[in-house]
């Protein structure tokens, strides 16, 4: 059970070991994917990529409603202003800060301190993918667990030939990845090679060649334990309309990681 089903899922879901994982934000995320009904916790894998999957569309639909958007347009300060906020040299009735955490943070420093010192000390968990081909090999599923422990880096394997990408192309994802950031990169390869090797076995056909390897160090907020539910609460007088920011940084509402 705790090999097959906690761990797997702990830090898929978690980007964190179950070891050192939250257990409440892990129940959390037990309870929406197992016990939440038909539909709560599908699993989806796009055969195109993500940014055609996700933000293209959303792109598309709203510029055909009319929205202004501006891509490729970094936003450098933002500051209350009487009846709204200013964006760089725009004044604006509303803003929606949804920049990374650590961005966010710097633009919400004068704004919202406490908030911007919770979310720029927020501990993050790399994410490794290895993409390795096999000439021809099909995987049985496109998507498949694999066992990983101190020596098998990886948690899943994804059959990319499956879906959309060149026959024979697979990315192998090693979640909660810091002993791997720290072993390095040739080390990370050699091991996730042989652990292909020793699980994929049967379905590769010949060489097994190493194309590319993403490390994303920042990839998702950790979701530890002894990090306590904390609410914080930011207020600041900037005109006769106060403006009160309430983010929940661990814990309920935020259980989808
Ligand atoms: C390898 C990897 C695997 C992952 N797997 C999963 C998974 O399986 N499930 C899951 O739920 N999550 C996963 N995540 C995490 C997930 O990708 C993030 O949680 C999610 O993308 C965060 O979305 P966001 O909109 O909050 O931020 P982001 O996607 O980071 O978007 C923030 C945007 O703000 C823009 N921006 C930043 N600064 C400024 C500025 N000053 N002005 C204007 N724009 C700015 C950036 O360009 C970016 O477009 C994974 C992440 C990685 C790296």
């Amino acid at each position: 059970m705790r090999t097959d089903l906690v761990e797997p899922l702990c830090v898929a879901a978690l980007n964190t070991p179950s070891s050192s994982a939250s257990a409440q934000v892990f129940l959390r995320v037990l309870n929406d994917a197992l016990f939440s009904g038909l539909g709560s916790a599908d699993l989806l894998l796009p055969r195109v990529s993500l940014g055609e999957a996700l933000p293209a569309p959303a792109d598309r639909w709203l510029r055909s409603a009319g929205a202004d958007l501006r891509v490729r347009h970094r936003v450098d300060r933002v500051s209350a202003v009487d009846g709204g906020w200013r964006v760089d040299d725009e004044q604006f009735e509303g803003v929606v800060l949804a920049a990374s955490a650590l961005e966010s943070a710097r633009i919400a420093a004068s704004i919202a301190p406490n908030w911007s010192s919770v979310a720029a000390a927020l501990p993050y968990a790399p994410i490794i993918t290895v993409y390795m081909s096999s000439p021809d090999a099909v995987l049985p599923w496109p998507m498949l667990a694999l066992i990983a422990d101190q020596r098998r880096p990886a948690q899943f394997v994804f059959d990319r030939g499956q879906l959309g990408a060149p026959r024979g192309l697979m990315a192998f994802v090693i979640s909660g990845a810091d002993a791997w950031v720290d072993a390095g990169i040739e080390a990370t390869v050699t091991a996730t090679r042989d652990q292909a090797k020793q699980a994929l076995g049967p379905w590769l056909r010949g060489s097994l060649t190493v194309t590319q390897v993403v490390t994303e160090k920042r990839a998702v907020p950790k979701e530890r334990i002894r990090v306590d539910k904390e609410t914080v609460t930011d207020e600041q007088q900037v005109s006769e309309t106060l403006r009160k920011e309430e983010v929940e940084v661990e814990g309920e509402g935020r259980g989808e990681r």
